[in-house]
């Protein structure tokens, strides 16, 4: 089943059912205190907190997704994209956890020829918060899982609260039985690259106070208005229905990393360290293809810097594959063809964004010899003076003239047997940044992008945290 196929019947699912389909807003979220649309709740934000009244009882979206919290787990796990996009079906005070469970039931065990995944019930999973049994009984009510396939956790897995005094609720997540080739019995608790999570269904239900952690706080009471907010990875059950291996491998993705394989001369299959170095560049190029569409430009903070890495990490995996030269002309087409059905404007806008991924790969080309050298002097250095660590001075130099991304140094020292001495890389970094920021004051200049960029430094933590990965994402700066 196509990714498209799955979208469609997803949308058409939740729209027969009377929710809105809402499009996909952009990854650039209007959040200022988030680089990027980490979920699909982030749009719904103001309707969930009761900021804004809901202008729709229920809502449903595949929204777009940016998560870079997760980029050291591409291309290992099946699962981790740093772009991807979340089924979302939500309430607003609506229907509640009964009928969210039913719905997801439904959808993902009706028969293909009835609108639905098809999905064996004997494939599947649940986990669910500890102490709620309401979950727990309207599981038995609503699907054919036996008990022991209803596993009960905790809070740090199957809680949601933004670590605020407001709302917060249980959750319940839905895993697919890839089987015991892929891992050991016992369940999502105990293996999560057997059992893979698909779906997490979020009960917004609380009033909470006292917040002494994200985990620790008290109830105060049952909010007025619950809401439903539900993400289901469409990436992770297309891999699932195309009967691939990870998510690399979907229609959408694989033709970058076939194009990678093509232009190396190296077969996907054959070496380890290669298939990672190809499904890294196959998720990098897609993830920086998205971004620019979202009008993301390449450039050493914030928001341009996340893209900025990913295209230098691409060029870096392609070196490792053994390429020297230009690829980007090869590998941006073959994402834009996978990707232009489902969001056309990347082939209309096909000429702009060539023009920025190829001229940031012809710049970093330039300085990526010359950077790599200094590299290795400052390891061999390193090694011989018996140091765990090459300097901070070397990564900020590295960072400030060569245009190495500070995850990039770290990576090839990691290789090469040393660490990075990353504080005082940090040090430099903020020093430089309050250079900048004197000298911006001294010329009186109103630099409006650095200071929207200084805004999300100072919002901090303070935002509204709906996934986890909203707090590691606002943290990125
Ligand atoms: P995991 O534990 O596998 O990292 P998660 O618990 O962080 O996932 P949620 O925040 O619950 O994920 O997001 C809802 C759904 O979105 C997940 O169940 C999954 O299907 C999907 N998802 C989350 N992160 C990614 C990602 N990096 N790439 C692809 N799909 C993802
Ligand atoms: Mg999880
Ligand atoms: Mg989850
Ligand atoms: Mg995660």
């Amino acid at each position: 089943m196509q990714t498209a196929e799955i979208r469609r019947r997803w949308l058409q699912f939740f729209g027969d059912r009377g929710h809105t389909v809402v499009p996909s807003a952009s990854l650039v979220s209007d959040d200022p205190s988030l680089l990027f649309t980490v979920a699909g709740m982030v749009p719904f934000i103001p309707y969930l907190t009761g900021l804004i009244p809901a202008p729709y009882p229920r809502a449903t979206s595949v929204q777009k997704c940016i998560r870079t919290n997760d980029i050291d787990e591409v291309g290992k796990t099946p699962r981790h994209g740093t772009f991807f996009q979340m089924n979302g079906n939500f309430s607003f005070g609506d229907y509640f956890k009964e009928q969210a469970i039913q719905y997801a039931w439904e959808f993902l065990t009706n028969a293909e020829s009835d609108g639905g995944l098809g999905f064996s019930a004997d494939d599947l999973w649940v986990t669910v918060y500890e102490e709620d049994d309401e979950a727990i009984a309207f599981w038995k009510r609503h699907s054919s899982l036996p008990d022991d396939r209803i596993q009960k956790l905790g809070k740090d897995t199957n809680y949601w609260s933004t670590g605020q005094p407001g709302p917060a609720g249980p959750c319940s997540e839905i895993f697919f039985d890839r089987g015991p080739e892929y891992g050991v019995d016992g369940g999502p608790a105990t293996d999560d690259d057997r059992y893979v999570e698909i779906w997490n269904l979020v009960f917004m239900q609380y009033q909470i106070a006292d917040v002494r952690s994200k985990y620790d706080f008290e109830i105060t009471g049952e909010l007025p208005n619950k809401n439903i907010d539900t993400g289901m990875g469409l990436e992770r059950v297309a891999f699932i229905k195309q009967g691939v291996d990870n998510m690399y491998e979907i229609d959408q993705v694989r033709p970058v990393l076939d194009k990678a394989a093509e232009v190396s001369g190296r077969r996907y299959g054959a070496v380890h360290e290669d298939d990672v170095r190809m499904r890294v560049i196959a998720d990098h190029v897609r993830s920086a293809l998205m971004l620019i569409t979202d009008g993301v430009q390449p450039s050493n903070e914030g928001r341009g810097y996340i893209l900025r890495r990913l295209l230098r990490r691409t060029v870096r995996a392609m070196r490792l594959l053994g390429v020297e030269g230009a690829t980007f002309p090869q590998l941006f087409p073959a994402s834009r063809d996978a990707m232009r059905d489902a969001y056309p404007e990347v082939g209309e806008q096909y000429d702009r964004i060539a023009r920025i991924a190829y001229a940031e790969e012809e710049t970093f080309l330039r300085t990526l010899a010359q950077g790599t050298t200094i590299l290795d002097v400052a390891v061999d250095r390193a090694k011989q003076d018996g140091r765990p660590a090459i300097g901070g001075d070397t990564a900020f130099l590295l960072h400030d003239t060569f245009g190495f991304p500070i995850d990039l140094t770290m990576e090839m020292a990691e290789e090469a047997g040393v660490h990075v001495d990353r504080s005082a890389f940090e040090t430099l970094m903020s020093e430089q940044r309050s250079r900048a920021k004197a000298d911006a004051k001294s010329k009186k200049t109103a630099l409006a992008d650095l200071s929207v960029y200084s805004a999300f430094r100072a919002a901090g933590e303070t935002v509204f945290l709906g996934y986890d990965a909203l707090q590691a994402e606002s943290r990125v700066l």
